[in-house]
């Protein structure tokens, strides 16, 4: 892990990835996304700020989970909310 990484992200030791790639809340609405995220609490996956539901940071804000990674193919990188920061892994 970047070492400059914030606290919540240096406590994860393994990366929860997608078991599905969909967001489970827009599958339920019938709506589309653009990326998905996997939250690192609970694992569930849902969708990027470019999405017009945005439910990754919903989810976020509602749960108080902090840290998502991306659940896109290629991409590794870990987000967390509260600190705003990012890292690689
Ligand atoms: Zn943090
Ligand atoms: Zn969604
Ligand atoms: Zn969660």
């Amino acid at each position: 892990m970047t070492p400059e990484a914030c606290v919540h992200i240096n406590a994860i030791t393994e990366i929860k990835h997608p078991v599905k790639r969909v967001c489970e809340e827009c599958v339920k609405i019938g709506s589309t996304w653009v990326h998905l995220r996997t939250c690192q609490e609970c694992g569930g996956t849902r969708c990027c700020d470019s999405s017009p539901n945005r439910h990754a940071t919903r989810h976020a804000h509602a749960t108080g989970h902090p840290v998502i990674a991306s659940a896109e193919p290629g991409e590794r990188w870990l987000y967390c909310y509260p600190d705003d920061a990012f890292a690689e892994y």
